[in-house]
């Protein structure tokens, strides 16, 4: 079984993040990029499908600007066979919608024909967590969010969610979308061994006219604002005085 694995060029996990002067969005200029951490965990479960032998080959696709490259790099140097880089602008502050997303990763799923997609369940930029859900919508196919165990069965997959308050097992045939979640696994670190080897591995480049795919954006972003700031906390002098502020000033009992 084939897994293609969506790998998102997103804004490092360690970096403060600073919302530009003018409110338009999030400054990027000279801030390390990384490979969405979900997505981490989605290479790391691929590879280990195909050490026990259940994957056959392992396909990383990438949407968006030339340096993605790097993040597919990174996915290659992890296991991964094969990468695929769908060039879609040269503009890194165009994020590319997960409308857009999904109709092109249907397009290299109908040309690679995968038994299985492993996504992230969001990405860290943008906090969408729609294109997996979008994927499925769009091929018709099972699918199955928030991932935190995944068992490739005769019939399909079981897999079991993290859901509010408990997790939830459920069965799905496939070929399916997964979207994965933190507790999936621990993704590997790369070797330098593998790091160097990683750059003599298959790399296709694309474009989203290959595919017949608009990637115009269609939502229009208004503002965007740090979060407010916390407010320094008070010192009570004794319980009493707790549940008289906890009543009367903040109104939560
Ligand atoms: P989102 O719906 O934007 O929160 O993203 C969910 C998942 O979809 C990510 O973790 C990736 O696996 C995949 N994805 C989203 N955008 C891209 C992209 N531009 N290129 C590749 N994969 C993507």
């Amino acid at each position: 079984m084939k897994v293609l694995v969506p790998v998102k060029r997103v804004i490092d996990y360690n970096v403060k993040v600073r919302v530009k002067a003018d409110n338009t969005g999030v400054d990027l200029a000279n801030v390390k990029m990384s490979m969405n951490p979900f997505d981490e965990i989605a290479v790391e479960e691929a590879i280990r499908l195909k050490e026990a032998g259940t994957a056959t080959e392992i396909v990383a696709v990438s949407i968006g600007v030339k340096d993605a490259t790097k993040v597919l790099h990174t996915a290659l140097a992890m296991g991964a066979d094969r990468a695929i880089l769908v060039e879609a602008t040269d503009d890194q502050e165009n994020d590319i919608e997960p409308l857009a997303v999904a109709k092109i990763l249907a397009k290299v799923v109908e040309e690679e024909q995968p038994g299985l997609v492993l996504l992230g369940k969001q990405a860290i930029d943008n906090d969408c967590n729609a294109t997996g859900q979008m994927l499925a919508a769009v091929l018709g196919w099972a699918q199955a969010t928030f991932a935190s165990n995944v068992e490739i069965t005769p019939e399909g997959a079981t897999v079991i969610r993290e859901v509010d308050g408990g997790l939830q097992t459920i069965k799905i045939k496939t070929p399916a979308i997964v979207t994965v979640d933190l507790r999936l696994n621990e993704p590997r670190y790369a070797s330098l061994p593998n790091i160097m080897k990683a750059k003599k591995k298959p790399f296709e480049t694309k474009t989203p006219s290959d595919y017949g795919v608009d990637v115009a954006p269609r939502l229009e972003v208004v503002k965007v604002v740090e979060p407010s700031s916390r407010q320094a906390g008070v010192k009570v002098g004794s319980v009493a005085e707790l549940v008289e502020k906890l009543k009367n000033e903040a109104g939560v009992i």
